[in-house]
């Protein structure tokens, strides 16, 4: 069984690459984003509680997002391993993942970032926003919070990860195809 954490600032491809990844590795995909705006669309208290910090460019709280990550775990008990997409966003996140997932006698095989630099990932976001309908896409202003919000909360845990040998990194500037072929060795040569 493979767990892997996709990781990288928004715009950076998380999601287009788990796609295919998934595809690949016969693996689960848990995308929080996805599952939020799921919980948005349908109006769900989940997703009416979200949406106040979504659209303003702000991590939804730790109390909200880690007990519906979990949920989404225990909705697959027969998954050959899950590729966390978004998830963990915050150093509180990784630890109670962890946790969660040594309690099923599991863990974190690797995190792989995406890497890119900010200037051409705030062109691709407010790009993408004028057809994903995204309010966190459209406006310049948001979009900056979103790395602010990554660089304080979520950058700190590549350390973490470091710490426990399970970081690597790949170039995310390239074609789709070229940086699948990255992830790829980084995942066979686990
Ligand atoms: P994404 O689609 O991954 O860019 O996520 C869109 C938005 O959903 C983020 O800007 C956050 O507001 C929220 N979100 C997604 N994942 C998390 C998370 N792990 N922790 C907190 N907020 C999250």
């Amino acid at each position: 069984m493979i767990n892997i954490v996709l990781f990288g600032k928004p715009g950076a491809g998380k999601g287009t690459q788990a796609e295919f990844l998934k595809e690949k590795y016969n693996l689960t995909h848990l995308s929080t984003g996805d599952i939020f705006r799921y919980n948005m669309k349908n109006n769900t208290a989940l997703g009416l509680e979200a949406k106040v910090y979504i659209d303003r460019g702000d991590l939804v709280p730790d109390s909200i997002t880690i007990g519906m990550l979990q949920d989404e775990v225990d909705r697959n008990p027969h998954s050959a391993g899950f590729l966390f997409d978004g998830f963990p966003r915050t150093l509180t996140q990784a630890d109670a993942l962890d946790q969660f997932l040594a309690s099923k006698g599991q863990g974190i095989t690797a995190t792989i970032a995406l890497e890119a630099d900010d200037e051409i990932l705030v062109k691709r976001l407010l790009e993408r926003g004028k057809t994903s309908g995204r309010v966190d896409d459209q406006d310049e202003e948001k979009i900056r919070n979103r790395y602010q919000e990554y660089n304080e909360k979520t950058a700190p845990l590549m350390d973490y990860y470091k710490n426990q040998d399970k970081f690597y990194a790949v170039n995310g500037i390239g074609t789709i195809a070229e940086i699948t072929e990255r992830l790829s060795n980084v995942i066979e040569n686990l």
